[in-house]
């Protein structure tokens, strides 16, 4: 099984990325945690995507998709499934998603879309500023983020329900009950 994990931030993909990697064995692949881990690192892709990332704008998508692909195809040749948090964040990411997985001949994809209101995202994400120190969890960055979400990413969501069965979900409530809800929703 693969999936996908879409949503805006602070609706809690990474929290149930982490319980849905238990549960299917599936491997999480984080964008943003594998930019962070660049950033800390001092890497030339962690240099450059460290500027995008503290204005809370996106990281090109020439830079994001080779990675991706990278990572995929190690997954297939390893034959393992994979959890996509944080990806894809742009039509042109869907569309060379879609190209690396005709590549790769991968053809079950599930799609989950988390969704929350607005107000609640931004309380959560100030919340998790104050307890991780995030540098991109400011009020000010938040309120970028969320908007870069509503102009480049959403319509992501346009692109996938033309073509495929996207599944929606509410997630407003307990952890626990949101991870249930996206296992039956995946079962299904
Ligand atoms: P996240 O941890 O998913 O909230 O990502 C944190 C930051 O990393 C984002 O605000 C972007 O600057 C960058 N980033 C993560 N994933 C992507 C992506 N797929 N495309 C472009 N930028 C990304």
């Amino acid at each position: 099984m693969n999936l996908i994990l879409f949503g805006p931030p602070g609706v809690g993909k990474g929290t149930q990325a982490e319980h849905l990697r238990d549960n299917y064995a599936l491997h999480h692949i984080s964008t943003g945690d594998i930019l962070r881990a660049a950033v800390k690192a001092g890497t030339p892709l962690g240099t450059e995507a460290k500027r995008y990332m503290d204005s809370g704008a996106l990281v090109p998508d020439e830079v994001i998709i080779g990675l991706v692909e990278e990572v995929l195809e190690k997954d297939k040749q390893e034959n393992k499934g994979f959890l996509l948090d944080g990806f894809p964040r742009t039509e042109e990411q869907a569309k060379a998603l879609d190209n690396i997985f005709h590549k790769l001949q991968i053809a079950d994809v599930i799609i989950i879309s988390l969704d929350a209101p607005e107000e609640e995202l931004v309380e959560r994400l100030i919340k998790r500023g104050q307890e991780s120190g995030r540098s991109d969890d400011t009020e000010e960055t938040i309120r970028r983020r969320l908007v870069v979400y509503h102009d480049q990413t959403s319509p992501v969501l346009g692109y996938y329900k033309k073509g495929r069965k996207v599944k929606e979900i509410n997630g407003l409530g307990k952890v626990e009950e949101i991870t249930d809800r996206i296992k039956n929703a995946v079962g299904s």
